[in-house]
């Protein structure tokens, strides 16, 4: 049909767009010199410009138009859907809009990194109180049935509703917070043999193998390192990853490898007919992060994991580890502190980080609380939920650049990942009864598997919902989280 292939030809350019300011900011965030930064900043800014351009153009709707309810090929028809839904989103934002929210948080980005360093949420108040007005406007043109929030939401987890979120989350935090708090009773493992010193090319020799084992393909991918890790993807064959390596925390590289590898794992598992289309990503955030969090919690904090792997890892640090027991380690890497900073908690406290963040965006768009009173209103939180004070801002309302960033609406979906992620495992596990033998043998090839047939391959074709298959639930990610931590530490004393 004449109209479906016009129509591909233009989303291939403006995907090539895209993915062209992805290969720019990838090099600026691991061999770029410093110098580069106005430059570079100016050039992914053209790139993406002309691609919204070319995406919002009226050609889009008549192609869309004329495509609509048409019988075409097996991804045609998603390839439509997906693509009016977005184009009906990109021009319900005015222009004057898109241009003040960049210059905001372009501003904002800038006095939040002032603030942080020096402690002063004042400085940063004047310039998250104009993100929050435009980012008001912009939910206020996109529209929403019930609430809006519903609308931010919307953007990082297309379908989902605020309500849905609220209530998951009320459910998870029941029965979180006593098992925190039973857990902040308990000593603390050991944890010093994992800060001794270790050496970085070893460390990265040993993530290098593990990534191997996993599926990541380095034919169609490869690793750098850079400040703060992330994956990202030009194209189907060519999915990247980064990650920190610190000499003094052996954790740290590791975890952060294999979270990226199960980004890159999903995205390498697109089936290649999506290629150069709206379709070849991830269906939703959540579900995004679900993969990273499989793959960094429910595979790599596994028992089964370190059997295979703790013997080769011992081997090659002897000095450091070699009086350390395999149970020592498991529960050193396990360890549960509940602590002021989201990006260094461990998965038992980290969706308790969330919702303090969700239940504060919520009442900013809502206009229910004023900016001013954030950092009190976090620190309370901070104290009910996780039981512990931050220091200072910079430790509290501070430590996020997301808010700078104009991405309100984006935290909910890292808990939705977690919960989806063992969601997801369990199923799996009941497809794969040999799972965890597999796993004590270094073989991930049937997971693997099994997540490309049920999920990858789809990449946006489907929404995360219908991927998962049953209704989103914090019940199965609570059963493995007292499982494990019933094992680690005693409960129910
Ligand atoms: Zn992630």
């Amino acid at each position: 049909m004449k109209e479906y292939g016009e129509l591909r030809t233009l989303l291939g350019a403006i995907d090539d767009l895209h993915r062209a300011a992805q290969v720019l900011e990838w090099d600026q965030e691991t061999y770029m010199p410093g110098g580069a930064v106005a430059a570079r900043i100016r050039q992914v800014a053209t790139l993406r410009k002309l691609a919204h351009e070319q995406f919002t153009d009226d050609r889009v709707g008549v192609l869309l138009d004329r495509l609509a309810g048409l019988d075409l090929n097996e991804w045609g028809a998603d390839l439509v859907a997906v693509t009016r839904r977005d184009y009906d989103r990109a021009r319900r934002i005015p222009p004057h809009l898109i241009r003040d929210l960049a210059l905001a948080s372009g501003q904002a980005r800038e006095a939040w990194r002032m603030a942080r360093s020096t402690n002063d949420f004042q400085r940063f108040a004047p310039y998250l109180e104009r993100i929050l007005a435009l980012t008001i406007e912009k939910a206020e043109a996109l529209g929403y049935a019930v609430c809006r929030y519903d609308a931010l939401l919307d953007e990082y987890e297309p379908g989902m509703r605020t309500s849905v979120v609220q209530s998951l989350f009320a459910s998870l935090r029941r029965d979180l917070v006593p098992i925190v708090q039973a857990i902040a009773r308990c000593d603390r493992p050991d944890t010093t043999f994992l800060r001794q010193a270790f050496d970085s090319e070893v460390q990265w020799a040993f993530g290098m193998d593990v990534l191997r084992k996993l599926g990541y393909d380095l034919m169609r991918g490869r690793q750098d390192v850079s400040a703060h890790p992330f994956s990202t993807s030009f194209s189907i064959d060519d999915v990247r990853i980064t990650t920190r390596l610190h000499e003094r925390s052996l954790p740290s590289a590791l975890f952060s490898t294999m979270h990226e590898a199960g980004h890159a794992l999903y995205e390498q598992g697109i089936d290649a007919a999506l290629e150069n289309t709206p379709l070849a990503e991830g269906a939703s955030l959540g579900l995004h992060e679900s993969q990273s969090r499989l793959w960094e919690n429910l595979v790599g904090r596994s028992r089964s994991f370190w059997e295979y792997w703790y013997p080769d890892l011992r081997e090659r640090f002897r000095d450091q580890l070699g009086v350390v027991s395999l149970d020592a380690f498991y529960r050193a890497v396990n360890c549960v502190t509940p602590a002021a900073i989201r990006v260094e908690a461990d998965e038992v406290t980290y969706n308790l980080h969330i919702m303090l963040r969700f239940d504060l965006e919520q009442a900013m768009v809502d206009q229910q609380v004023a900016v001013q009173d954030l950092p009190a209103l976090w620190n309370a939180k901070m104290e009910e939920y996780l039981g512990v004070r931050p220091g200072s801002d910079t430790e509290g309302v501070l430590q996020d650049i997301h808010w700078a960033l104009g991405a309100i609406g984006y935290f909910p979906t890292y808990a939705l990942g977690n919960l989806m992620s063992a969601q997801i495992f369990a199923c799996a596990r009941a497809a794969l009864p040999d799972l965890d033998h597999s796993m004590a043998r270094g073989d991930y090839t049937d997971l693997l598997a099994w997540l490309r047939t049920g999920i990858y391959r789809f990449g946006r074709s489907r929404s995360a919902a219908a991927l998962i298959g049953e209704q989103l639930s914090a019940a199965p990610w609570l059963a493995y989280v007292r499982r494990k931590y019933e094992a680690l530490y005693p409960l129910q004393s």
